[in-house]
């Protein structure tokens, strides 16, 4: 991408709003612009990086064996009243009225009507486990919409639905799901440690909330710091095996947020130098709830011995967009941001220090249509910008590595690469310039 082509719309000043550094960064860099209270356009920047997250989560979601499908944003009053939900919500839940006087509403989550899909498609256990999944922006009211995208009132979710006929299979169905969320989190350069949560009037141990840990959390956290060392499940990971053991292991050490917090248990099951207080970031949870859907709105199974049940059930969420706020918090310095490479919106951001000059202009073309043909994303400043205003901008929206073309470097064969987040820097002829980014060997 050609910087002269693209929208990047960078602040100068900070904005007075924002009152948390992911959030300033986030409109500084051009990634989104608030419309309403809560309410953001993600700026092309801003989407690259929600697509990266949105993909690492798909392919985690899929390898845990769930299956991807589209519910809409709006929904019928009707279906949550099946539900006993319509009224219970409250005012998170934004209601609309059609031109029939239809009395519908934005979804604020998906419970009913994945149950309602759910019903009129499978009615034996031996169609079973099911896991459905989407990707959907949701509306909820919030009463402090704050912190950018880390709470805002629309946002991007995750959302999966498990089906099974009995609750040991549905342990079963929670515990790929808590493999995948290790996963999907590390994948980010993230610790997402699971916590206990509540699990309201259901009761059992079957809700986790993945944490961040940051500062700037609204979560009060209470850890055993070596939970921070486990080993996060690899990608061979056996989807179709018992994954009990990782589970006990990544619950095994304390880990609450405060809502839950037992401070007598927290002493006596965690010695004193590990005893960690902090804060942190919720970007998931996993839930098992029974039959607390499938019940009310009839979502029977036929087992085996022929009886028919409400089917078991439970949901996971993950922030879509609340995860750049979090990654961003968790990976910046007083340049900017520092994005991992693997959600960075561009690999490699090429500065042309010179543009106008004939050399430095042709081995810029070079290098970006040789990255472009690797099918490396490279952000290309052909902008007459001066060197430091280049720098500065590439320093703020965090691209991995920065290969520096200027005049004096062109004429020693010299080109300078910087790794964004050590600082390191070092001078390579343009042929390995090229080999080193397309991965291929360079014939010049
Ligand atoms: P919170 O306690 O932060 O309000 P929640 O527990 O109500 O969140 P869930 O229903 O568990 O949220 O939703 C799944 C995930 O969606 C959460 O773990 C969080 O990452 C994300 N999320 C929830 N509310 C918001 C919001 N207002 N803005 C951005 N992301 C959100
Ligand atoms: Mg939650």
């Amino acid at each position: 991408m050609r910087l002269s082509q693209y929208f990047l719309p960078i602040l100068r000043d900070n904005p007075k709003e924002a009152e948390i550094v992911s959030h300033r960064l986030m409109l500084r860099a051009g990634m989104i612009r608030q419309e309403a209270s809560g309410i953001y356009a993600w700026l092309p920047l801003g989407l690259r990086v929600l697509k990266k997250i949105e993909q690492i989560v798909r392919e985690e979601m899929d390898r845990a064996g769930a299956v991807e499908m589209l519910m809409p944003t709006l929904q019928l009053a009707d279906l949550w009243r099946e539900s006993g939900r319509y009224d219970a919500y409250g005012p998170e839940m934004l209601r609309i009225v059609d031109r029939n006087k239809r009395e519908m509403l934005y979804g604020p989550t998906n419970e009913e009507m994945i149950t309602a899909i759910f019903r009129s498609g499978v009615k034996s256990y031996r169609e079973l486990p099911k896991n459905l999944y989407h990707f959907q922006w949701k509306f909820r009211d919030e009463q402090r919409p704050r912190f950018g995208v880390m709470r805002g009132r629309e946002f991007m979710m995750k959302d999966a639905y498990s089906f099974d006929v009995d609750e040991a299979s549905a342990r079963i169905s929670y515990n790929r799901m808590f493999v995948a969320y290790l996963r999907i989190f590390a994948r980010m350069g993230l610790t997402g440690i699971p916590m206990r949560a509540e699990t309201g009037p259901i009761g059992g141990d079957l809700s986790h909330e993945f944490i961040v840990l940051a500062e700037t959390g609204e979560s009060g956290v209470f850890i055993n710091k070596d939970v921070l060392n486990l080993p996060i499940p690899p990608e061979t990971v056996d989807y179709a095996g018992d994954l009990s053991g990782i589970v006990t292991q990544w619950t095994t050490l304390y880990a609450a947020t405060e809502d839950v917090h037992d401070a007598a248990r927290f002493e006596a099951e965690t010695p004193e130098a590990k005893r960690v207080s902090t804060r942190g970031i919720e970007v998931g949870q996993v839930f098992f709830f029974g039959d607390k859907y499938s019940k009310p709105m009839k979502a029977m199974i036929t087992g085996p011995d022929g009886v028919e049940r409400p089917a078991q059930c439970g949901s996971y969420g993950v922030g879509v967009s609340r995860l750049l706020g979090a990654i961003i918090e968790a990976s910046h310095d007083d340049k900017g941001i520092i994005w991992p490479e693997s959600v960075a919106p561009f690999t490699v951001g090429l500065a042309n220090l010179k543009v106008g000059d004939d050399a430095t202009d042709a081995a810029c073309e070079k290098i970006y249509a040789a990255l472009t043909k690797a099918k490396v994303d490279v952000l290309y400043d052909d902008s007459d910008d001066r060197p430091g205003g280049k720098f500065a901008k590439l320093d703020l929206i965090g691209l991995p590595y920065q290969i520096i073309v200027g005049p004096k470097g062109i004429a020693a064969d010299e080109i300078e690469v910087k790794t964004r987040a050590t600082g390191e820097r070092e001078t390579l002829p343009l042929g390995e310039v090229i080999a080193r980014f397309s991965g291929s060997v360079w014939v010049s």
